[in-house]
């Protein structure tokens, strides 16, 4: 056992980025934090040259993140680092609540069996952020390390970017500017736009700790234990056998005299008994903010992660949000870099992912809020909900300790064609796909994994296609299945049994779990966003629609549809 040390990136002259007048890039992302980097190798995956620049010249100092959950992995698969994440992460679907030394709440994150991933993994961020630069650059993106940003000029075509080395500083332009610069984010400040919310008035006090301990991989909250009373604790299991213990503290607690090995030591011998060995790697103490950028896009500059939007740390909101802002960016930023799609599809960047923090922080204030009441009321209610939970089933759903991050379902996309026939279920217009085991070429594998390629179509069947659905799917091999479109959308046939469609690759779903999950029946069609949401459904294929509907998703809509 022995704590994290943090690697240190080389720093590299910015000779070959110095020019009179400045050189121009395509994209250029500003931090190196979880999001920056997963833009960045999404940039690639979507075949566009990336510039990241970065300040510092590591990894997440201390402990930040823990959790990810099932969407955020489903998404790192697309980027190509969930395996190593999970082999290295802890992987869990059980939450406790307790209060006092009394159970009163359990939750399953994913209660039904048939999906890929766990509902979430731990794992410590400066983890997370190794592997996504290991993966950025085995990608090819191009990372400088300890290139801090100091200004930003917005243009209507492109940005300037002022940005300050080691050597001396430098300006650069980039077409398109991705700001994923953390939380106090310079550029946003610099640039004067406004991010609006609330501080919440509470301290927690924040211990990594390095211990053999043999408590289950599950999620504990306690409210008023007997070894801190009148405050809350979490405890997470961490990979390499490190611990996380948030103990709450107070808005009138010292976060320096805290923070003091002597203070924090029997704090956790009262938690832990006093003969468990352990060891302190960090200690940290934390207050937070819920609130958001009015708004994510300003012409050619985009804010993401919590650049954009911030949340407190109970539900597990923060970084897991900003992979799905990436998500929704990178295709739609690739479309329009390449000409493919009109600037107005970036304005739904903008709006599907507001309308998303605007739920991550109504969820993250719920709990913040049920957590460390703000007014006396509040406190009264949370203590009489607490007590009722102890004898009582009804008030157990009231108990909140943290609604964990679930992915936001875009319904009112404007790029969602609304349905016309009647569906069951959840897959809904706007919805993130929902995953299932099928077999490709006999050989066992996922719903997930083979989708988010581009757009493509599910068709449900149960026998070979009729040459008219052959005729309507226009298709030649993987050529384009709209001729006049400018996009290709893959088609994918989704069948009961083994099928040979020369040209087409079917997904065999032997237990029937897709059909279920997505109320199909033989002939119903799913239009696939790139990021695996849904775009529209029927119960039959039709060529003019599914060309309207790509349209749509293309950005090509009136502001009322
Ligand atoms: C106590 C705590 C617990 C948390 N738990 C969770 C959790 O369990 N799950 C979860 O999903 N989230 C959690 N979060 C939130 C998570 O840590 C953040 O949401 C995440 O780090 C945001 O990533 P980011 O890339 O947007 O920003 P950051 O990680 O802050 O990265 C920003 C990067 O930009 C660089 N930078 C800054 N300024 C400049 C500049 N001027 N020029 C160039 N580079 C610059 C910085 O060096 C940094 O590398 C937690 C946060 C805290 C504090």
């Amino acid at each position: 056992m022995g704590a994290y040390v943090n690697p240190i990136y080389p720093y590299k002259s910015p000779a070959d980025l110095i020019a009179t007048p400045p050189q121009r890039k395509p994209l250029i992302v500003i931090g190196a934090g979880p999001v920056g980097l997963a833009a960045a190798i999404d940039a690639r995956l979507q075949g566009l040259d990336v510039l990241v620049l970065d300040d510092d010249k590591t990894v997440s100092i201390g402990s930040r993140a823990v959790c990810y959950a099932k969407r955020s992995l489903e998404i790192l698969d697309r980027l190509g680092i969930a395996n190593e994440a999970c082999d290295l992460g802890v992987s869990w679907n059980i939450g406790r609540t307790f209060l006092e030394e009394d159970e009163v709440y359990q939750f399953n994150l994913v209660p039904d069996a048939g999906h890929k991933r766990p509902g979430m993994i731990n794992l410590q961020q400066y983890h997370v952020e190794e592997m996504l630069i290991a993966r950025a650059l085995e990608l090819g993106a191009d990372i400088r390390w300890q290139h801090k940003v100091t200004a930003v000029t917005p243009h209507d075509t492109h940005a300037t970017l002022t940005v300050e080395t080691p050597e001396g500083t430098f300006d650069i332009e980039a077409d398109w500017l991705v700001v994923a610069d953390g939380a106090r984010s310079p550029v946003r400040r610099h640039l004067g736009l406004d991010i609006e919310g609330r501080v919440f008035q509470d301290r927690f006090l924040i211990a990594d700790v390095i211990m053999k301990a043999d408590y289950p991989a599950e999620r504990w909250f306690w409210f008023d234990p007997p070894f801190h009373p009148n405050q809350s604790v979490l405890l997470h299991k961490q990979s390499n056998n490190v611990w996380r213990i948030d103990f709450q503290l107070g808005w009138d607690a010292d976060p320096e005299e805290e923070k003091k090995p002597e203070k924090v030591i029997p704090r956790l011998q009262a938690m832990l008994g006093d003969e468990r060995p352990f060891e302190l790697e960090w200690v940290s103490i934390y207050t937070f903010q819920c609130r958001r950028m009015t708004d994510f896009r300003h012409g050619r500059v985009l804010f993401a992660g919590d650049a954009a939007h911030q949340v407190s740390p109970f539900g597990a909101r923060g970084a897991n949000s900003g992979f799905q802002d990436v998500d929704d960016l990178l295709w739609k930023l690739a479309l329009v870099i390449q000409g493919q799609a009109s600037e107005k599809l970036l304005d739904t960047y903008a709006m599907d992912r507001q309308f998303a923090a605007d739920e991550n922080i109504m969820n993250s204030t719920r709990s913040t809020d049920f957590i460390t009441p703000k007014s006396r009321t509040s406190k009264t209610f949370r203590n009489q909900v607490l007590a009722l939970a102890k004898h009582h089933p009804f008030a157990r759903k009231l108990v909140n300790s943290g609604r964990l991050s679930v992915p936001s379902f875009l319904t009112g996309s404007m790029l969602n064609t609304p349905d016309a026939e009647a569906f069951a279920g959840n897959m809904v217009p706007g919805a993130p796909m929902d995953d299932a085991p099928v077999q490709v070429d006999g050989q066992d594998a996922w719903l997930l994994d083979q989708v988010g390629k581009g757009f493509q179509l599910l068709l449900f069947v149960d026998a070979p296609p009729t040459p008219d659905v052959l005729a309507q799917l226009a298709f030649s091999g993987n050529a384009p299945l709209c001729a006049n479109a400018a996009v290709q959308v893959t088609p994918l046939i989704v069948s009961p049994s083994p099928l040979n469609i020369p040209g087409i690759q079917v997904i065999v779903d032997a237990q029937g779990l897709v059909a279920k999950r997505y109320d199909a029946q033989p002939g119903t069609a799913y239009l696939l966003r790139p990021d695996q949401h849904v775009l529209a459904r029927w119960r039959s294929l039709d060529s003019a629609r599914l060309q309207a509907a790509l349209a749509r998703a293309l950005g090509q809509f009136s502001p009322q549809a």
